[in-house]
């Protein structure tokens, strides 16, 4: 089991195969940094075994855009299993390719959705096509890949007025669909586009039937009659960071110990079997918490 100085135990795990992406987010902090070298499917299978057998249950895989790998389906195939495989995408190609990721193992997606109007879609996005994004949702939802989490970043001034719009969308697919509202991480740290999340929470809370605190980052769900909601709130929140059960690495094959920094990388690539789960210990004692309460 990995435990970090601060008592948090890892049972998360965020891979970013590429930094490549197909679209072009205006907001977007570039997760999966600037890698030209990217990790091949067994490299990829190999950190994720080592990361299982010292005590991870559960792996994202993320970007960049996963999709835009032509491997993409023997990445998933190789990895070892988890209690749960998943993988974040902006759903531009995911239905071309949905059922074939469920076969090799994926067992859900979460869908970047920031918007539900195909004019400012593709303004967000430099000239994504909303079509292609929601027949990307009908189809994870036929392949099984639920509950598919729609990730809408709230955007003052961009998209706060879609939110009851977007509920309703995720509504129509009677609980296969949940809508994760994210807060924005403004880019240069500067605020420009916050959006009071707790405004909107709260608000949640006293319609909810019932509430539910999520292990991870203590992120709050709010479940109704045939539907739910979730908040990641990642700024400021000192309970997400003291809940925070997640490592992440990066698409050239370095651990990232914390989301918000970037000065504390540690290079794993290339390491194998013990040497390989020595380097991950060793990268838990830089976790620290960003925001202390
Ligand atoms: N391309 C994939 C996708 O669209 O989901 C995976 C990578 S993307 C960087 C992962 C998630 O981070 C997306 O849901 C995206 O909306 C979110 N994201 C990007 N920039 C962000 C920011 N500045 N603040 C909060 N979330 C952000």
């Amino acid at each position: 089991m990995l435990v970090d100085r601060f008592n948090r135990k890892i049972t998360n795990l965020r891979i970013s195969i590429t930094s490549r992406c197909n679209l072009n987010c205006f907001y977007c902090h570039r997760e999966g940094y600037d890698a030209s070298n990217e990790l091949t499917p067994d490299e990829i299978a190999e950190i994720a075994k080592a990361f299982k057998e010292l005590g991870v249950e559960k792996l994202k895989i993320t970007g960049g855009e996963p999709l835009v790998r032509q491997d993409i389906v023997e990445i998933i195939e190789k990895l070892p299993e988890f209690r749960e495989i998943s993988m974040t995408t902006n759903g531009i190609r995911l239905s071309e390719i949905a059922h074939d990721l469920k076969e090799a193992g994926l067992d859900r997606v979460n869908v970047s959705l920031d918007t539900l109007d195909e004019k400012k879609y593709s303004y967000a996005t430099r000239g994504g096509r909303i079509g292609k994004v929601v027949s990307g949702i009908e189809t994870a939802v036929d392949a099984e890949l639920t509950p598919v989490k729609l990730n809408m970043v709230l955007i003052e001034g961009f998209n706060t007025d879609e939110v009851d719009r977007m509920v309703e969308f995720a509504k129509q697919f009677k609980g296969d669909v949940i809508v994760q509202f994210i807060e924005l991480v403004s880019l240069n740290y500067n605020g420009e586009g916050h959006f009071d999340v707790y405004s909107l929470i709260n608000k949640f809370e006293k319609d909810a039937r019932e509430v539910r605190i999520r292990n991870m980052q203590r992120r709050k769900q709010f479940v109704f009659d045939n539907y739910a909601v979730e908040f990641v709130k990642p700024v400021d929140n000192s309970e997400f960071c003291m809940a925070c059960n997640r490592i992440r690495v990066t698409a050239d094959g370095k651990i990232k110990p914390c989301l918000m920094r970037n000065d504390n990388l540690v290079d794993i690539r290339g390491l194998r079997g013990e040497d390989l789960k020595k380097a991950i210990v060793e990268a838990l004692s830089l976790r620290e918490p960003f925001y202390r309460g």
